[in-house]
């Protein structure tokens, strides 16, 4: 077979790649093979604050960086903070089942609960519930609606049975909690995060703008991810938004807060809304849920992955299955064949891409439209963009061109960043004096790793003069291999 022997790097076969990013949780599972994992396809790895101590997040922090420095590959850290989550406290006697029907009274404190009683371990609930507010238990396995509300405790009735144990999750859907962003710990872990230099924060339970301008302000350095999760924060979704670089449809509190029915298509909104807007959106939480004891997913589970990438989102969440599972590399392999499955369909090259933003009229936005038009029109597979910020690679990423953006910056941090953006391979890669040699030098370079082919033709992304942030201003056509002229 002659003619095959000489195929070029790009039709050897290779182990997929998605244009989909994932982002895995770390934890016991994983912390001992994060090289494999990147390798496996992890972009992102999530540092979950709501459990463990400051120690081993700094140490999980560390191995991360050292393994992504090690493979030269983009990887970015996202910690995770816990916010104002509710939980319950101690039940006397173990875990008590809960049925339908059952009347309970609700206090508050540490407990331990007797028959008959839940403690909240939070306060502030006393005052603003009402009869007939939702009590959501255990992460909503069980739900209960007050009946009586006095000064020291409520009254509520079951409604949904179920079990309930020490320190499960309590949602109040209904009651307006004065429910504040940062807790004391969480105060305490934005300052272990900031100090490890984190790429992103993921905000939990963020209920306004504020809240997420207040984070920023305790840790003016990461990106912000507001997690979307309680039904305060759909209302108020525009300016939270707008506060935020990126978004995680965080479905666990979600399907808790709303109803779990309303998920699928809440996700196709909150994701839609974060491209319109110009920032990243995660998909998260019990994805390939089977796969923390099997090594493979349920045909379900295949198919809201895939739902995900086809709704649009940049990432896709791994939390238990890589932080505790069995199989934390097969789950990660797992979503990136489903992933790659979908992004080299007709079906997915033919979605209708965001419009172009009139509410951006910036030299940067105008770009990456021409950028992602000229590529289609030309089929070219490759756009190449000189990045300082990653600001001009981020509106590329929100079209979703078929062609790869290929976003070379001199900067760890941005390179880091980029490591979340759906379409973008970010790779670190000094400057030049002027941008011919840029552009010459980094067709060389990439000829070099195998992504360009001499010969082939390319569409340069820059801005001059070169590395002064967000000045993108031009784009330039070019054939892989010829000198670049200005004069
Ligand atoms: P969590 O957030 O796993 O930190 O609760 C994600 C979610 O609620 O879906
Ligand atoms: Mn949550």
């Amino acid at each position: 077979m002659p003619e095959r022997s000489q195929s070029s790097p790009e039709r050897r076969p290779k182990a997929p790649h998605s244009n989909t990013k994932i982002v895995a949780t770390i934890g016991p599972a994983s912390e001992g093979r994060i090289e494999e994992l990147i390798l496996a396809g992890m972009n992102v790895a999530r540092i979950n604050f709501s459990h463990g101590e400051a120690e081993e997040h700094r140490r999980r922090i560390d191995v991360v960086r050292k393994a992504a420095r090690n493979l030269n590959m983009a990887v970015a850290v996202l910690a995770d903070i816990q916010g104002p989550k509710l939980r319950m406290g101690k039940f006397a006697n173990g875990p008590v089942e809960l049925v339908e029907g059952d009347e309970i009274v609700i206090r508050q404190g540490e407990g331990p609960a007797q028959e008959g009683e839940v403690y909240f371990k939070f306060d502030g609930f006393l005052g603003p519930m009402q009869i007939g507010h939702r009590l959501l238990l255990a992460d909503g396995a069980v739900a209960a609606e007050a009946t009586a509300c006095e000064a020291d405790h409520i009254r509520a009735v079951v409604t949904r049975g179920g079990v309930v144990a020490d320190r499960k999750g309590v949602n109040l859907p209904d009651t307006d909690l004065a429910v504040d962003l940062p807790t004391p710990k969480d105060i305490a872990d934005i300052e272990v995060a900031r100090q490890c230099g984190v790429d992103m924060i993921g905000i939990s339970f963020v209920g306004s703008a504020e809240d997420v301008e207040k984070i920023r302000e305790l840790a003016p350095e990461p990106q912000m991810v507001a997690k979307i999760e309680r039904a305060i924060a759909l209302e108020r979704l525009p300016e939270i938004i707008k506060a935020s670089d990126g978004i995680m449809v965080a479905r666990g509190d979600l399907g808790v807060e709303t109803e779990l029915e309303r998920l699928p298509m809440l996700q196709k909104m909150l994701i839609q809304s974060a491209l319109r807007e110009g920032r990243y959106v995660i998909t998260a939480t019990e994805m390939l849920e089977s796969m923390i004891h099997s090594s493979r997913p349920t045909r379900a589970e295949v198919a809201d992955v895939a739902n995900a990438v086809l709704d649009g989102t940049d990432a896709v969440m791994l939390s238990a299955e890589t932080a505790v599972g069995k199989y934390p590399r097969e789950a990660i392999e797992t979503m990136v064949r489903i992933a790659h499955a979908v992004e080299t369909s007709d079906g997915y090259n033919e979605l209708p891409r965001v419009e172009f933003r009139a509410s951006e009229p910036t030299f940067s936005n105008a770009i990456a439209v021409a950028a992602v038009e000229a590529a289609e029109a030309l089929g070219l597979t490759k756009i190449i963009a000189f990045t300082e910020t990653g600001n001009t690679v981020r509106l590329l990423s929100r079209y979703r061109p078929r062609a790869e953006i290929i976003a070379l910056t001199p900067h760890q941090r941005t390179l880091n960043l980029m490591a979340m953006l759906a379409h973008v391979r970010p790779i670190l890669y000094g400057r030049d004096r002027n941008l011919e040699d840029m552009m010459f030098n980094a067709s060389l370079f990439l000829q070099d790793k195998g992504l360009v082919r001499g010969g082939e033709q390319v569409l340069f992304v820059a801005g001059v003069p070169p590395g002064v942030a967000r000045t993108t201003n031009l784009m330039k056509l070019h054939r892989i291999g010829e000198r670049v002229r200005f004069h």
